[in-house]
């Protein structure tokens, strides 16, 4: 089969290893939650196995791949492969998982961080397609972003640019990140906010339609409940929803000076919120660019649905 790539990605509740055709489809894909319970070898071990099995089923051989791309989330540093600081896998950190898989193949694995690799495939297979620079942030429980420039990821000095998470939105915010920042986009907006936005909210007194039994566990909020919420025109889940698109917004203004780009593309699972989500982050966005955008910019969702880790993962392997 000419033109199919493999792909890997390992997540910290999920691992999937696919094929995908040349234009980004998903033709076969194995799907684990096993590879966590799993030590550093048995997680290769694992993966490297299932990467076979498909070829296999598939009556493919390694040399038909231009090589195997690993999407995996932490901090990575390219050159050499290494997995610096995760906080999805135990026992990962500064661990060589490019050298530990690459023993298994003759063909070159490649690895990086989860979003590089979707800003890739985002870039090859989705609404970056046509582009020459563009910036994918995901936002879902934490927020990261890559970033193409001339149809290469930049990647930094170390391989970490594009935490754009990290970024500080509010300095003086109550809310301390897991880096021990505070204010923190990722603190401020995605998964890890969202009780304590919806908590404040209730203390302020406002009213909420969702049904909140008194053993309610407010820890428990997350995107999904606020989509129900959305869905049922509540008011307070709109409030959550619209003050987490005021974060994104500062921050998409902040890549905006700092890189220039025709298009951001968002992903990731707060990015069901949909038009609602994206029109309030665009509103904060115009407000803060006001006549300082000179030339439009694209800011859209990605159209890339369910299997954009892996997808991404494989196009690593275009770059
Ligand atoms: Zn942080």
């Amino acid at each position: 089969m000419p033109g199919v790539l493999c792909g890997v990605d390992i997540g910290g509740t999920k691992c999937s290893i696919a094929l995908i055709d040349e234009d980004g489809k998903v033709l076969d894909k194995i799907y684990t939650c096993a590879h966590v319970s799993e030590s550093e070898e048995g997680m290769v071990s694992m993966v490297a196995g299932h990467v076979k099995e498909i070829l296999q089923r598939n009556q493919m051989r390694q040399s038909d791949l231009p090589a195997i791309g690993v999407g995996c989330a932490g901090h990575i540093r390219h050159n050499d492969g290494v997995i610096i600081t995760t906080s999805n896998l135990e026992g990962f950190n500064n661990y060589p998982l490019r050298d530990a898989l690459q023993s298994h193949f003759e063909v070159p694995v490649i690895l990086d961080n989860d979003a590089n690799a979707q800003a890739y495939g985002e870039y090859k297979f989705g609404a970056g397609q046509g582009y020459n620079d563009m910036i994918f942030v995901t936002i879902s429980t934490g927020i990261g972003a890559g970033i193409v420039i001339n149809g290469k990821l930049y990647r930094g000095m170390t391989g970490t640019a594009g935490e754009f998470g990290h970024t500080i939105v509010e300095p003086d915010s109550e809310l301390v990140c897991s880096c021990g920042n505070r204010g923190c986009l990722m603190a401020c907006a995605c998964g890890m906010a969202l009780p304590y936005l919806f908590e404040k909210k209730l203390k302020e007194g406002k009213k909420t339609k969702l049904k909140m039994p008194s053993n309610f566990n407010i820890s428990k909020i997350n995107g999904q409940t606020l989509k129900k919420g959305l869905d049922m025109d509540d008011p307070l889940s709109k409030e959550v929803i619209s003050d987490s698109a005021y974060y994104v917004g500062i921050g998409l203004y902040n890549l905006f000076q700092t890189l220039n780009p025709p298009l951001i593309v968002l992903g990731g699972g707060l990015t069901n919120w949909g038009e609602f989500y994206l029109e309030r982050i665009k509103e904060t966005f115009y407000d803060l660019a006001r006549d300082m955008l000179f030339d439009p910019i694209e800011i859209t969702l990605s159209d890339i649905v369910g299997d954009a880790g892996v997808i991404g993962a494989a196009a690593l392997t275009l770059e």
